[in-house]
């Protein structure tokens, strides 16, 4: 059992680490490649650099950082967070971990499918989490609009309320590297979502109508806003709230960096890594 997990090896996820590792206490860093950073090109704002570092660089570093400071960071995709017995649980593609407590510091929420229709049934029959929202279409048509493991993870979950769930991936193909199969994919492009009062169908490019009483958006990777409406964390215009301890309202579970809002920099996203980290050890040292 770890005394923290951090969801994140961005400028947040590891200034956190670092902080709690040097704390004495065990934390593990978990994140994939996908990061905000990586687009920076030229980095000239941020201190200690003379020369303008590419965020490519900054992120390489900042893993290398952690990695020799004893940090275990691995690289992975977390599908998914519980709590059960005294501990939060967290499922990568392959694997499970357990810690005291969690580091959301997963950077900016994408949330948007861009199909048109999308926009005018969220919340009528268009939801962006499973567990949340699956119970509402107990033995209906269930779509999951989306082309990864976090797609399929959330098949999975509905096929607990309903048979009929498919995976639409909007003309990509599906990547997976987890083991879950889902019997129904239709690769098709989608032209729009349509509907009277609620979604009755998706139209694809090719014409061809699927009835639907209800559809999940799944792309890409679970963001911090789907993790933070599974643990019933209070989001405000897709941020993650926080106190001044960078705690949220569900006891254990803190944010940091742009996933809180604010200023989207690194400055802000390393400083608030940092309280979190040090609010982490206080807590569980009881200080
Ligand atoms: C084009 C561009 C240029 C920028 N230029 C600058 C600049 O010049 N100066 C500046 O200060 N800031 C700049 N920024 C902003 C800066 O990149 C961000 O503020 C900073 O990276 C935020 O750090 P973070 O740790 O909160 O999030 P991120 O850096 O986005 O890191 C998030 C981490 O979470 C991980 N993650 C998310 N979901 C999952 C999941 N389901 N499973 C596993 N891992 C997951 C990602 O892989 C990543 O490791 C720029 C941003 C962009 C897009």
């Amino acid at each position: 059992m770890y005394d923290s997990i951090i969801i994140g090896k961005g400028p947040a996820g590891i200034s956190t680490a670092i902080y709690i590792s040097r704390s004495n206490l065990k934390c593990l860093v978990i994140g994939n490649d996908i990061t905000a950073l990586k687009s920076a090109k030229k980095i000239e704002n941020y201190y200690g650099f003379e020369e303008p570092i590419s965020g490519e660089e900054l992120f390489k570093k900042g893993i290398e950082q952690a990695k020799k400071q004893g940090i275990e960071v691995k690289n992975e995709e977390v599908l998914d967070i519980e709590y059960g017995n005294d501990s939060y649980i967290v499922k990568t593609v392959n694997n499970t971990y357990k810690a005291k407590t969690i580091v959301l510091a997963t950077g900016k929420s994408r949330k948007n499918a861009n199909i048109i229709g999308e926009e005018e049934f969220i919340g009528k029959g268009i939801s962006y989490c499973a567990i949340c929202d699956g119970f509402f279409f107990k033995n209906k048509n269930i779509a999951v609009i989306g082309n990864g493991d976090y797609a399929l993870h959330e098949a999975r979950i509905l096929h607990n309320v309903s048979d009929n769930v498919t995976i639409f991936t909007n003309g990509k193909p599906l990547k997976k590297t987890s083991n879950i199969e889902i019997k129904n994919v239709i690769e098709g492009r989608i032209d729009r979502i349509r509907g009277e009062k609620r979604v009755e169908n998706i139209l694809l490019e090719d014409k061809r109508s699927i009835p639907v009483d209800g559809i999940f958006i799944a792309q890409g990777t679970a963001s911090s806003i789907d993790f933070a409406k599974k643990l019933g964390i209070i989001i405000k215009n897709n941020n993650i709230i926080v106190n001044e301890n960078m705690e949220t309202n569900v006891p254990g579970v803190y944010a940091a960096g742009d996933c809180t809002g604010g200023l989207l920099q690194i400055s802000k996203a390393v400083y608030e890594g940092a309280k979190c980290g040090l609010s982490i050890a206080k807590k569980l040292k009881n200080i």
